[in-house]
């Protein structure tokens, strides 16, 4: 069975308690003719040797936008059906941004920062429960308005409100951003599109800004990533993560697991990266 969205669980062998999946219940299923449902089928190519498609090559963004339009827009919702973790999770990225902040010169601890993004916010969870406490404008980025529709317009700190994919969106040539926060989202891009996003970031960065990358980790037993056919996006290895960073031309500054979250879901963890 595979994993459900964001927040997800660890693939069924790894699971210590496999007798209960509230995320699978409520969740819609997509059409399996536009949404392949296996990233290890392999395929003959034509000088007879076979290959596997890589995992994020199934990645199908309409298929993505369908399921996230059909979700509930609640932080249940956006949470695959594990809304406790909220708490722990804004707790741990608070913890995350005071020590970055401890070590910067630019940005070290005192006033608020003054811009930041929220990237792939859904209805905003880390925009309200996290970031205007940290900084003076945060822009939400969602490419399901129904998300964003959650969010009050003109709510203390919520700034600009723009609906699009990170693979399309572009910042303003005049935004600086102290911090770019991306949470459980990335995964909806390619590899590809992911490096070509993260390098359209550097000019919208202010000096010692910081890209923050929180991110499901994929557990697979031979260290590949792992396609998810439910939202239509990929989970991680930590080694891919990184590679992945280094082409892009980022550098990561300070990276941490996200302690306390519960134990059959995949671990969580942080990245801040800057321009090398
Ligand atoms: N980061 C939020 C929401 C996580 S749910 C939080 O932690 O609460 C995953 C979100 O990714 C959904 O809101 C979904 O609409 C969004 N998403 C889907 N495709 C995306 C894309 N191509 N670019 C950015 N976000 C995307």
């Amino acid at each position: 069975m595979p994993p459900a969205p964001s927040p997800k669980r660890k693939s069924d062998s790894q699971l210590v308690d496999t007798t209960s999946s509230p995320s699978q219940s409520k969740k819609p299923r997509l059409d399996d003719t536009s949404s392949p449902t296996t990233t290890t089928m392999p395929t003959e190519t034509t000088n007879g040797t076979t290959t596997t498609p890589a995992p994020d090559s199934h990645i199908n963004p309409a298929a993505a936008i369908a399921y996230w339009s059909s979700t509930a827009p609640t932080v249940d919702g956006v949470l695959g059906g594990y809304p406790q973790v909220s708490r722990t999770d804004l707790q741990g990225s608070s913890n995350f941004l005071a020590k970055l902040r401890r070590a910067s010169k630019q940005h070290p601890p005192g006033p608020k920062l003054k811009r930041a993004a929220d990237c792939g916010a859904g209805i905003g969870r880390i925009t309200t429960g996290f970031l205007t406490n940290v900084a003076e404008s945060v822009d939400v980025i969602e490419p399901v308005k129904e998300f964003t529709d959650v969010l009050e317009s003109g709510k203390e700190g919520v700034g600009e409100i723009v609906n699009l994919g990170l693979e399309d969106w572009q910042p303003d040539s005049d935004a600086k951003y102290d911090l770019i926060w991306n949470q459980w989202c990335v995964g909806q891009l390619t590899d590809a599109a992911l490096i070509a996003y993260l390098r359209r970031l550097p000019k919208a960065l202010s000096l010692g800004g910081w890209i923050v990358v929180k991110e499901n980790l994929s557990n697979h037993h031979l260290g590949e990533d792992v396609y998810d056919e439910i939202d239509s996006s990929v989970t991680r290895t930590d080694e891919k993560f990184r590679a992945l960073f280094k082409d892009a031309g980022m550098k990561i500054v300070t990276t941490e697991i996200q302690k306390g979250m519960p134990k059959e879901l995949y671990q969580v963890r942080s990245y801040a990266l800057q321009p090398i």
